[in-house]
């Protein structure tokens, strides 16, 4: 009986102590994962957002960089994760494309995770080397149709959002040329900068930078509407590929069982990032739109993430891609 009466007493006393500690939250640094290498879009991203969260939190938000298999490997991470908070995920579209594209996979995204929200949207671009021939959209096709061959794609692996756009517009123009997969665009990007690589579909946080500057040249942006970070870039709807639209969402997850006040506070935090006016105007200069306050909701993220892996699973299917 005194056994049983401890036993009791000390569940209430963890309970208790679970709750004061969620209260008190956070008591230190917070690393939020991001599953791809630094120097990448999901990575400059996510400390724009870390370093804005810092200030609502009164705690360091750190970026940790756990990179491979597309990003799948950070995202079984925080998967397996202490459920306190202290380590949370920023990802995107591909938390709803891995289920398909992957036999196995260390997570699953409908029942691991708690959903904070979303934070923004990232139009893409269309890029090659300064070194390839082609210098306008027509010749460009003309110029991958004849040497398919030769050519190659960068990407961030299987189910990055570059692996996605590259595969939608090789499949348009009908053209199938090798894929580089890299541990993110971060890493690409320098590739291609230094000629090693011929083309890639990337995130505009990665590619506005060097577009501006000429280290890249560039032959279209994903959208169907010009961004204002790069006026002067044509939309690929608008030179031929009809109807073509791709934007890469995010979303911030922490893992299944963390207690709701903390996720309320951590919801609180990004909410008051994706409000601030300073925020804002940084992902524009990226040529990136952060979400508006009802996207930044967990009802909102769980419903969205349901949306694309229904909307996805079919699409991948008929292109045969898997990984094991
Ligand atoms: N988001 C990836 C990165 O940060 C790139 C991708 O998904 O294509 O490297």
């Amino acid at each position: 009986m005194l056994r049983v009466i401890t036993g009791v007493v000390s569940v209430f006393a963890t309970l208790l102590s679970g709750t004061a500690l969620a209260q008190d939250y956070p008591t230190r640094p917070i690393s939020i994962v991001v599953p791809f290498a630094a120097g990448g879009p999901t990575d400059t991203l996510g400390r724009n957002l870390a370093a804005h969260m810092t200030k609502t939190l009164k705690q360091q938000v750190i970026i940790e960089n756990r990179a491979g298999a597309g990003g799948t490997l950070g995202v079984g991470v925080v998967a397996k994760a202490k459920p306190d908070g202290y380590q949370i995920l920023l990802h995107h579209i591909g938390m709803s494309t891995a289920p398909t594209l992957y036999r196995k996979l260390p997570f699953n995204p409908l029942t691991d995770f708690e959903y904070i929200g979303q934070v923004a949207d990232v139009p893409m671009t269309l890029i090659a080397r300064t070194g390839l021939p082609p210098d306008n959209y027509k010749d460009f096709i003309t110029y991958i149709k004849a040497n398919r061959d030769k050519l190659n794609l960068g990407n961030a692996g299987l189910g990055a959002a570059s692996h996605l756009c590259g595969l939608m517009f090789l499949s348009r123009i009908q053209a199938d040329i090798q894929t580089v997969p890299y541990n993110g665009t971060g890493p690409a990007m320098t590739a291609l900068m230094g000629n090693q690589i011929d083309l890639m579909c990337d995130q505009t946080t990665n590619t506005t930078g060097p577009i501006q500057s000429g280290r890249v040249k560039v032959f279209g942006v994903t959208t169907k509407k010009r961004i204002p970070a790069l006026p002067f870039v044509p939309t690929l709807h608008e030179q031929g590929l009809k109807d073509f639209e791709v934007a890469v969402w995010h979303g911030l997850y922490a893992p299944k069982g963390t207690p709701k006040a903390v996720l309320d506070k951590l919801n609180a935090a990004l909410n008051a990032a994706i409000k601030d006016q300073q925020f804002k105007d940084s992902l524009v200069k990226l040529g990136a739109e952060a979400v508006t306050p009802d996207r930044a909701t967990p009802e909102s993220l769980a419903r969205h993430l349901r949306a694309e892996i229904d909307k996805w699973a079919p699409i991948i299917k008929a292109a045969g891609q898997y990984a094991d």
